[in-house]
């Protein structure tokens, strides 16, 4: 097992360093790394995927590339323009509602990004769960005249209820994220009629085999996304992206370039838009560069351990 520190380059949320563990088994590499304030019993399915990826590989894919979209995290306009003309995609994804940015300033943004993109460029924007219906209403008002037309907005509101609400008051379509991927009903958000799109990430659901049945009883169109991981559990997500029956939308796997580095020289980093649907292992030397110090070694073997026994313990019951 190895435990890798990466920095980012822009804060991601709360944080500015990625860790997690890589860990080797019979099949090859998988990564286990939920956030830090995930409980261990959340973690549980984190360690499911990583298992799966390592000991039982994945169901074979039906297409060998997947268009991603390209992150803008909450940066100037000018960086925001670089960034996305920089990347290649055709498609980007906009962080809106963070506390350290304005609506206006989130309109700036969008504007210098369809700018980056021109017309025929999509744009989406996440707002992480950050407003209540009536601001979420307000925002993407202004935020798809910003945009000159939203492809849709990710997790506007918290509850299932009030994605609902807002998904009845707005023309433009909701995707729901948070609502799949910590809900203990995933399927809850399609019966509610809450979303038009659903963001499916490996490593929340359990595992790729898992995200394929989610996808499949939800009915709805699926994008799937990472959680930030280096190329080794990026893998997981493409593996899903290329083993879906239908996607229709670019993929939210564009994120090494969120990341200062990565534990493989061939790193996933999308060419001209497209990610390949491979496999990666951490080679030795890259690896280095970002291998924990040793404290950080101790706190996730510790949180490994227990959240094994955790896995162990509910899927003895
Ligand atoms: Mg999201």
């Amino acid at each position: 097992m190895q435990v890798y520190a990466l920095p980012l380059h822009n804060r991601f949320r709360d944080i500015t360093v990625r860790e997690g563990v890589l860990l080797h088994g019979s099949v090859g590499w998988g990564e286990f790394c939920p956030f830090a304030d995930y409980s261990d019993g959340e973690s549980v399915p984190w360690l499911a995927a990583a298992l799966e990826a390592s000991e039982e590989g994945w169901p074979a894919p039906v297409r060998d590339r997947v268009e991603v979209n390209t992150t803008v995290p909450i940066v100037p306009p000018e960086r925001a323009h670089e960034l996305v003309h920089r990347s290649g995609c055709r498609t980007a994804k906009v962080k809106v509602a963070d506390r350290r940015a304005t609506l206006a300033e989130d309109c700036a943004r969008l504007e210098a990004v369809r700018d980056a993109l021109g017309p025929s460029g999509a744009i989406r924007v996440d707002a992480n769960a950050a407003w209540d219906v009536d601001t979420a209403v307000r925002a993407l008002a202004e935020l798809d005249r910003a945009a000159d037309g939203l492809e849709y907005a990710e997790q506007p509101c918290p509850t299932v209820e009030d994605l609902a609400a807002v998904r009845r008051r707005v023309s433009v379509r909701i995707a729901a994220d948070e609502s799949i991927r910590r809900a203990e009903d995933p399927l809850k958000v399609a019966v509610a009629g809450a979303a038009d799109v659903a963001v499916l990430k490996v490593a929340p659901l359990g595992g790729v085999r898992r995200a394929l049945e989610v996808a499949e009883a939800c009915g709805l169109p699926c994008v799937v996304s990472s959680a930030v991981e280096t190329s080794v559990g990026l893998a997981a997500g493409l593996a899903l992206a290329g083993a879906l029956p239908e996607l229709d939308f670019a993929c939210g796997l564009g994120t090494m370039s969120l990341l200062r580095g990565d534990v493989s020289t061939r790193t996933l980093s999308p060419v001209d838009g497209y990610l390949p649907v491979l496999r990666q292992a951490p080679e030795p030397d890259a690896f280095a560069q970002f291998a924990a110090a040793d404290e950080v070694q101790q706190v996730w073997q510790d949180r490994l351990a227990r959240v094994r026994a955790e896995l162990s313990r509910t899927s003895a019951g």
